[in-house]
């Protein structure tokens, strides 16, 4: 694979608000690239740079080697499918799908081949001859798809394509948008705030906030590597302990945390020193929890109260609050079968992680 899209030193004034700040990124030709991050943090702005709808203050973009600057949107090989999806409401999904050709003067056979083509892939067919209004919402949203396919983009411009749509349509079509990724061999480029939506979908995810980038990377490097507090915190729900370098060996350090009132030991990290602050952070399904005190070597014990638990059927969460008040959160696979609960409120509980389960932090 080759860089396709080089984005270099982009930034975004509007006044005095910076809303992207010198950002890079390379993407790879055929990848499912996702932009993730919250409200306001600059996804679409970026992305609308990309799509020509706004000119960059500082930096520049290529694509397939073609720097974009001075180029107006129209002209480039990108498209974008928007959000609230902009179908003409009088006009048919095959209408609609066909328009953008239509504009550029393509021949009407050819128009028609590519409408049913494109139509047949978002499984759209049998309804060319409905208007908007006759559709439900992830049909619309398929008919968007088919529209910004049909134009053949080399780059595909995905706005919270899923936003409107329900959580159990959302992954049914979440499945089929990787799969027209896949078939099509089109370079989507998605911004999104779900996090489970970019884990799903994509072959890497850029983490962003205030305008920066915070981590970029595939979605398991993500989840389980995060460079700092912000990617880790935003990404799933992770316990995070504040603590003081004690200790440094070859392969760990020990760290005293407060919260937990002793010495626990975590995987060392490359420039990291005795004295220097440091947060350790584990997942919610990296930790077991049980009422009698666990053995062997390895491994985190602490020892809190059962504060609140839920039951989901699959798994069970629960909340642990420790001697010095920090509440931990703990998911337990339900691998057997009861009715009856085996922890409960108010238990005593000892909770424990594998020491190479630990993130360590230091930003
Ligand atoms: P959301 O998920 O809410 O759409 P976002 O990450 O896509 O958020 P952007 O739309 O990129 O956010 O906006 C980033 C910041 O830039 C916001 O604070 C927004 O208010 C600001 N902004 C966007 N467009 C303009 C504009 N034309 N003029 C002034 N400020 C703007």
């Amino acid at each position: 694979m080759s860089t396709f899209i080089q984005i270099e030193g982009i930034s975004k004034h509007f006044g005095d608000f910076v809303a992207v700040d010198q950002v890079n990124l390379e993407i790879q030709q055929g990848e499912f690239f996702s932009i993730l991050g919250g409200s306001g943090c600059g996804k679409t702005t970026l992305l609308r740079m990309l799509a020509g709808f706004e000119q960059p203050t500082a930096g520049r973009i290529l694509i397939d080697g073609q720097d974009l600057t001075g180029i107006p949107a129209h002209r480039r090989p990108v498209n974008m499918m928007f959000q609230s999806y902009a179908l003409f409401p009088h006009m048919t999904v095959e209408r609609n799908v066909g328009y953008g050709l239509k504009q550029e003067h393509v021949p009407k056979d050819e128009i028609r081949d590519r409408v049913a083509r494109v139509l047949d892939l978002v499984q759209m067919g049998e309804l060319a001859k409905r208007k908007p209004h006759q559709l439900s919402g992830g049909q619309c949203q398929r008919v968007a798809l088919a529209r910004a396919l049909v134009k053949r983009p080399k780059v595909l411009l995905l706005d919270e394509p899923m936003a409107a749509l329900d959580k159990k349509l959302r992954e049914n079509t979440q499945f089929e948008l990787a799969d027209i990724q896949e078939r099509t061999g089109i370079t989507f480029v998605l911004v999104t705030h779900d996090q489970e939506e970019a884990m799903m979908l994509s072959s890497r995810i850029a983490v962003m906030d205030q305008g920066r980038f915070t981590q970029i990377g595939s979605p398991s490097q993500i989840y389980e590597y995060p460079q700092n507090r912000f990617t880790a915190e935003f990404i799933g729900t992770i316990n995070s302990f504040e603590g003081r370098i004690s200790r440094v060996e070859n392969d760990r350090i020990e760290v005293e945390l407060q919260a937990l009132g002793k010495e626990v030991m975590a995987p060392a990290h490359r420039g990291l020193k005795q004295g220097d602050t440091v947060w350790l952070a584990v997942r919610p399904e990296k930790i077991w929890i049980s009422r009698e005190q666990p053995e062997g070597d390895g491994q985190t014990v602490v020892t809190g109260t059962v504060d609140d638990q839920g039951y989901f059927g699959n798994l069970s969460l629960y909340r642990v609050r420790l001697p010095g008040g920090q509440v931990v959160q703990v998911s337990a696979q339900n691998r057997v079968r009861s009715s009856e609960r085996s922890i409960d409120w108010d238990d005593t509980v000892h909770i424990h992680w594998d020491i190479e389960s630990t993130v360590v932090l230091d930003q």
